[in-house]
């Protein structure tokens, strides 16, 4: 048996105003091609660049947050390679004094330690139509964060999960909208395989990976592969991959370049970012609680670990349980389930999005505080549910409609009597011990009530009233 050793690389999209060394406007998405460009943004001679302070702040809450050491000063170099949207030919980029070295995210109980994070520019793009290819160079300068792992996850399944960590950081973080979907989130992978207790075996990278999806599929694949050639008792080479959504395999891409091939060196157009301690510390007290601390607090508040762990690396339920349980009205656990399980399923069969309804915080805690104080059934609850998302509040439709619970006892008696006499065969097979036919009984009495009566009650008034039990 083989075991996998996975890294990641992850791009980061920053969600700030600018580009990373220039003022052009950085959302680019879905924008006219070569729009948002400028003279340093398409490397025109005599331009020079200026670092964007809030991309460096963006990157710094990245790295504080992981606990990532952050150096004394920044300092930039140029990654020169050519390619036709690269029209600089050097990215410039982070070298040997990254952004932050070390730190780690948790995961399933253990950490996942980083090994460097650094900003850089992104490049262009080039599309690909009719046996052309087209620049668009919008994308060109925006401020990118890489983040490189060390070789600490063992399967794709942990390799998904590790980014959608991630995600839930940055866009807790509020500094990247980390949508594969848009390419503000993109990976490449590197794996490798070995006996247990062996030193690391030869790795291969799969690049530009951009979905969570892919990731997955493409360490499945690529662990075949290479347990195959071990299994044949062959060797693996070293090799840079893409990856083909269709086939669901990995290709041989390019030999890669060696870092020497880069000529790395220092960017002589920008000097050292003095990075003062005091601005780290203010970066510091201002990080909002991150995801695993608010892990921790649900927890502590009741709600049990598997459901802590959904929403709160989940960041749009965070936010909407945080304020539902502020309002002080629902148990912590209640609260949870009904958004984990008929929010969610709500959404799901309407393929909306939380926040793309009508539902808030105030009139979710609201209806599940009317199930918990038993003023209405868990049947009507849910009967009000699609309401609740299209914005109305559920007291006033209890009151409007009389949903409240039947309590009255009396009042059920007399349903209970006249469902036993409609249905006296049901009624006799419950005597002669058939408790199956409780069921039948059962049903028509909640029908008769609208769903208002209490099963356990009605349950119990049947029993009495057939002398069983
Ligand atoms: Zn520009």
């Amino acid at each position: 048996m083989y075991e996998a050793v996975i890294g990641l690389e992850v791009h980061l999209h920053l969600k700030t105003r600018t580009k990373a060394f220039c003022g052009c406007e950085a959302e680019y998405f879905g924008q006219a091609p070569n729009t948002h460009t400028c003279p340093v943004c398409l490397g025109l001679p005599g331009s020079l660049p200026v670092p964007n302070r809030k991309a460096v702040e963006f990157g710094l809450k990245l790295a504080l947050a992981l606990g990532s050491r952050v150096p004394e000063r920044l300092l930039f170099h140029r990654k020169n390679y050519f390619y036709p949207d690269l029209p600089k030919n050097y990215q410039i980029s982070q070298y040997d004094l990254p952004l932050g070295q070390g730190g780690s995210l948790p995961l399933g109980g253990r950490a996942v330690r980083i090994k460097r994070l650094h900003l850089e520019e992104d490049a262009g793009k080039s599309l690909h139509l009719e046996g052309r290819t087209l620049l668009d160079l919008n994308r060109a300068g925006s401020p990118l964060i890489e983040l490189v792992t060390e070789p600490d996850l063992h399967t794709p399944e942990e390799a998904r999960l590790f980014l959608q960590r991630i995600q839930a950081l940055v866009q807790t973080l509020g500094i990247s909208e980390a949508s594969p979907e848009e390419g503000k989130l993109r990976a490449d992978v590197n794996v490798s395989l070995r006996r247990p207790g062996e030193g690391l075996g030869t790795k291969v990278e799969i690049k530009n990976l951009n979905s969570f999806k892919s990731v997955q599929r493409a360490l499945e694949y690529e662990i075949r592969r290479q347990t195959e050639i071990l299994r044949r008792g062959e060797r693996v080479k070293q090799a840079t991959l893409g990856f083909e959504e269709g086939s669901g395999k990995t290709y041989p891409m390019r030999t890669k370049e060696e870092e020497a091939d880069y000529r790395y060196f220092p960017e002589p157009d920008l000097p050292p970012v003095p990075l003062p301690r005091a601005w780290l510390q203010e970066i510091r007290a201002s990080l909002p609680e991150l995801p695993w601390e608010k892990e921790a607090r649900y927890q502590g508040l009741g709600i049990k670990p598997q459901d802590a762990e959904v929403l709160a690396y989940t960041p749009a339920l965070a936010r909407f349980l945080d304020q539902a349980l502020a309002l002080g009205e629902a148990s912590p656990q209640a609260l949870a389930n009904w958004l984990l399980a008929d929010v969610a399923g709500l959404l799901r069969e309407r393929g909306l999005a939380l926040e793309e309804t009508r539902l808030t915080p105030k009139a979710l805690a609201r209806l599940v505080a009317l199930f918990e104080r038993g003023e209405v059934t868990s049947r009507v609850a849910k009967t009000l549910l699609p309401e609740l998302l299209e914005g109305q509040d559920p007291e006033a439709l209890v009151r409007e409609r009389g949903l409240r619970v039947v309590a009255d006892e009396g009042a059920l008696r007399r349903v209970v009597a006249e469902v036993l006499a409609a249905m006296p065969e049901a009624a006799e097979s419950v005597r002669q011990g058939k408790l199956k036919a409780l069921e039948a009984l059962l049903g028509q009495v909640m029908r008769r009530t609208r769903g208002q009566a209490k099963p356990e009650v009605v349950r119990r008034l049947l029993l009495e009233a057939l002398g069983v039990g």
